[in-house]
């Protein structure tokens, strides 16, 4: 059995990024005394100290620090990456804004007899059976460990569930013989893309060694699975993405290193006329 464990590269089990909290402005007054208030002043007023205008500003003060120290409040959301809690629908790892399905497009849908159906049983670990209500685009990965079959990673899946390693799953697996297993319903989500864990479809490939090339059969494989999908949800060319899109993590190595190898797949796929 390989060591799939030690470099699985796509387990979300890291610490939890924190929020570093920054002093909140200073909103003091100005240290300067008041010209007025100089002992050189000679006009003395007899008028009583201004008690209102002195209460309206610190409360408006107060209120302003309270506004600041919202929003520097980490978020109640769990970060991605935090082993004590399964992955949350969003994280800090990227700028871009929660996906809020706003409809649902999922339907019973045939899975072809081209795919091999072997989900993996009920589990927090791999397989929480989430809705996943729209799919909104597919994600391409690379398993990041050289030389393994989709059915190992099918398994590295499953055991997740005894070995509570890390939340780590996809919906399809691509063996370097182009074999596709699927392991989680189109209609539930997988723990792989984070923050797009919520409205899209994860797909990991298999692949011989480091630099993270596909086979030829993987390839062809992948053209075959996401123009299926292309044409279940109706999606357009940017909707097909890498993990790198979503996060930033170098995946699928070889197409996040070799950009015109990803377009080169992309110009591969046929999508429906606009
Ligand atoms: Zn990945």
């Amino acid at each position: 059995m390989p060591q799939l464990y030690d470099q699985f590269h796509d387990g979300e089990s890291t610490p939890p990024r924190r929020i570093r909290r920054s002093a909140p402005p200073s909103q003091g007054y100005p240290m300067t005394p008041s010209p007025m208030g100089r002992r050189s002043c000679r006009r003395r007023s007899r008028t009583p100290p201004p008690v209102i205008p002195i209460l309206l500003s610190l409360a408006v003060i107060v209120t302003a620090l309270i506004i600041v120290l919202t929003h520097l409040r980490p978020s109640a959301t769990a970060p991605d990456n935090d082993p004590s809690a399964p992955p949350p629908a969003s994280d800090a790892l990227t700028a871009s804004p929660e996906p809020t399905p706003t409809s649902n497009n999922q339907r019973d849908i045939a899975i072809p007899e081209w795919i091999d159906q072997d989900l993996l049983p009920l589990n927090e670990w791999s397989q929480p059976g989430d809705p996943l209500l729209q799919v909104n685009g597919v994600v391409v990965h690379y398993v990041g460990n050289p030389g393994t079959t989709a059915e190992q990673n099918r398994s590295y899946f499953k055991n997740l569930a005894e070995t509570h390693e890390t939340y780590a799953s996809s919906h399809f697996l691509i063996g370097m013989d182009g074999k596709i297993i699927q392991c989680v319903p189109l209609n539930e989500i997988s723990y792989c893309s984070t923050v797009r864990n919520v409205d899209t479809i994860a797909i990991e490939c298999c692949h011989p060694d480091a630099e993270g090339k596909f086979t030829d059969e993987t390839m062809a494989s992948l053209v075959k699975l996401v123009d299926w999908l292309i044409e279940t949800y109706d999606l357009q060319r940017e909707d097909i993405i890498r993990h790198y899109d979503v996060a930033g993590k170098e995946c699928p190595i070889y197409y996040v290193r070799n950009p015109d190898a990803w377009e080169g797949f992309l110009d591969e796929l046929t999508f429906p006329i606009t």
